[in-house]
């Protein structure tokens, strides 16, 4: 070993023996001739003195930023005052008396021993470098922590991981495949897996009852911050379970793992508070509500019922409703502010945004002329608004009201910073509708995915009514993120059968995409459900990091790009004669 004991180990214990350490120079310095050396490795930083009296120190001196040293010395305890109590090897140094250059470092892009902030494009490029940095060293030790635990809870209690291949079929998750061409087969294609998801299906008809796996998925969608091409969840499948046999389990990992790998966190209810996906929309205007507070929405259409404000009673006569978000303290607003919300509003699609403040001088507002004071009073005992508060009002189709005030209580969240960002708020959604229409390509597609059981009661509903089908479908959200996914399976030939159908997919289509699935199902398949959480977005709220791509090694930039080795990179002509293709660009790509 080039090392007897790594950087961040030394401690006063150590005084007195030769060590040899070995690791990146992370600062140097000079003090009237001995040169100071922080030497850095995985594990922290320890003082190297160079003394000129010794030769070897002669080496340390001439050693520039991240050149990679071992040295050899002997450990002593710090003079008096020089001790760093900050650093857990304060109390030492090691006194060099042989060291070796292992390979010296050209000047560097950016530093690497302070957390400054860096051009992104530059930290992608040389990821190696940027992963250097202690922060980057945090969240993937982080990272590896969060992954061993759920491999370890889930193992004891009787799962097991099994790998499924990468090189498959579609399995639609609502995104494009990424596709990859078969050289022995001309003109066919495997897909990358959008998701696991037939294939842990298929587990539970071949008995392993109890699956996991830290598994990779690969959508082709358009990038988003949170986004990536391709992402990592725990995918989880069971067999001969309900609902909540899964949502207990998935509970109990995460309570009790993020004490375990982050303890300055804290979660805000055991057991998590459950709610349908339509109380979540009607009450905090998202299917992932942010729970670390309270200012939900309230439906005041009753209070307005004779209303003389003709908006209002336009969109009730209509059909729409008259909803409602107190905002705690904010009554004075200016004109301009109000303005403002008022643009906000209209960005989440509402037509407008009427106002009430219940100012200390009387009620105001661009509302008050139509609102009467017994129709206050009625809002108050409502909502609870007190003096000071400023109520929004949407009118407007029960959708819009929701979307629009849900997205103004995540704009309040943030402006008047009102959740706590060591607060986890695990809840659960469930009881989602099945089918969503597609207005674009005027047709249903599946809510969750076309695995999902709908629920047993609606079934008699497919014919008439899809669109108010409920699924067995349930989402874990914390702190406004949906953080997974999951459903109770079908596991039933016929009712697979008519879901692919009412998507809309024609007979031969079904047989050659799925065929595989229907077949199974007529084998004694088990009753099965499961769920994945995703691993990134956890990691990223553990770290308090904004951006999945902090917690990712290697990530792809927002254009999908990996700047490091430059991928995507246009193919050989050899390689695309092989695989059968022709590129059709232009201008036409250049073979490399
Ligand atoms: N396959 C689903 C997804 O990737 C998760 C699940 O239903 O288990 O979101």
């Amino acid at each position: 070993m080039y090392k007897t004991l790594n950087c961040g180990e030394l401690r006063a214990a150590h005084i007195g023996q030769t060590v040899t350490v070995a690791g990146w120079v992370h600062r140097q310095r000079d003090h009237g001739g001995v040169t100071f050396i922080d030497l850095r490795d995985r594990s922290g930083l320890v003082q190297i003195v160079g003394n000129p009296a010794n030769a070897a120190a002669k080496v340390i001196q001439d050693a520039r930023a991240e050149w990679v040293l071992q040295v050899t010395g002997v450990v002593r305890q710090r003079p008096e005052g020089a001790e760093n109590p900050n650093l857990p090897t304060g109390e030492v140094e090691i006194d060099v008396t042989a060291c070796e250059v292992l390979n010296p470092a050209k000047p560097l892009p950016f530093v690497i021993n302070k957390d400054e902030d860096v051009d992104e494009n530059v930290r992608l490029k040389y990821r190696y470098l940027d992963l250097r940095r202690e922060r980057m060293q945090r969240n993937m030790v982080l990272r590896h922590k969060v992954v061993k635990f759920m491999r370890d809870y889930l193992d004891e209690r009787g799962f097991i991981e099994v790998e499924t291949p990468m090189l498959f079929k579609t399995t639609p998750e609502g995104a494009r495949d990424y596709l990859v061409p078969s050289r022995v087969h001309p003109g066919h294609f495997y897909a990358l897996p959008q998701s696991p998801q037939q294939l842990k299906q298929l587990l539970m008809v071949a008995v392993i009852e109890r699956y996991f796996q830290i598994a990779r998925c690969f959508r082709d969608e358009d990038l988003r911050g949170d986004r990536q091409p391709e992402f990592t969840q725990l995918d989880l499948e069971m067999s001969f379970v309900q609902r909540d046999d899964v949502l207990d389990l998935v509970e109990g990992l995460f309570t009790a793992m993020i004490p375990a790998v982050a303890p300055h966190k804290r979660l805000v209810s055991s057991p998590w508070r459950k709610f349908s996906y339509s109380e979540a929309v009607d009450r905090f205007g998202s299917d992932k509500p942010d729970l670390r507070f309270g200012m939900e929405l309230y439906d005041v259409s009753d209070v307005f019922a004779s209303s003389s404000f003709m908006v209002f009673q336009n969109t009730l006569k209509s059909g729409g409703v008259i909803k409602c978000l107190v905002v705690p303290g904010c009554a004075e607003y200016t004109r301009k502010e109000v303005d403002d919300l008022t643009s906000l509003a209209k960005e989440f699609g509402a037509k407008g945004l009427a106002t009430l403040a219940l100012s200390a001088e009387g009620v105001k507002g661009t509302a008050q002329k139509f609102i009467a004071p017994a129709e206050v009073e009625a809002l108050q005992a409502r909502t609870g608004a007190a003096t000071g508060d400023l109520i929004l009002f949407v009118a407007d189709k029960r959708a819009v009201a929701n979307k629009t005030l849900g997205g103004l209580r995540l704009h309040f969240r943030d402006r008047l910073k009102l959740a706590d960002k060591d607060v986890m708020a695990f809840a659960w959604v469930v009881d989602f509708p099945m089918f969503e229409w597609n207005e674009e390509e005027q047709k249903w597609d599946a809510a969750h995915h076309p695995f999902t059981m709908p629920k047993m009661e609606d079934l008699g509903k497919f014919d008439t009514d899809p669109g108010s089908i409920l699924s067995d479908a349930y989402d874990m959200v914390c702190n406004g993120y949906e953080l997974a996914s999951g459903s109770i399976r079908i596991h039933r030939r016929d009712i697979q059968l008519k879901i692919f159908q009412l998507l809309g997919l024609k007979e031969e289509d079904i047989q050659l995409k799925f065929g595989h699935m229907l077949d199974a199902f007529e084998y004694g398949a088990p009753p099965h459900g499961g769920m994945a959480p995703g691993v990134d977005r956890l990691v990223m709220l553990l770290a308090d990091e904004a951006n999945i791509r902090e917690v990712i090694a290697f990530p792809k930039n927002q254009a999908a790009r990996d700047l490091m080795a430059d991928a995507p990179s246009l193919a050989m002509d050899k390689q695309l004669k092989e695989l059968h293709i022709k590129v059709d660009v232009e201008p036409p790509a250049k073979p490399v």
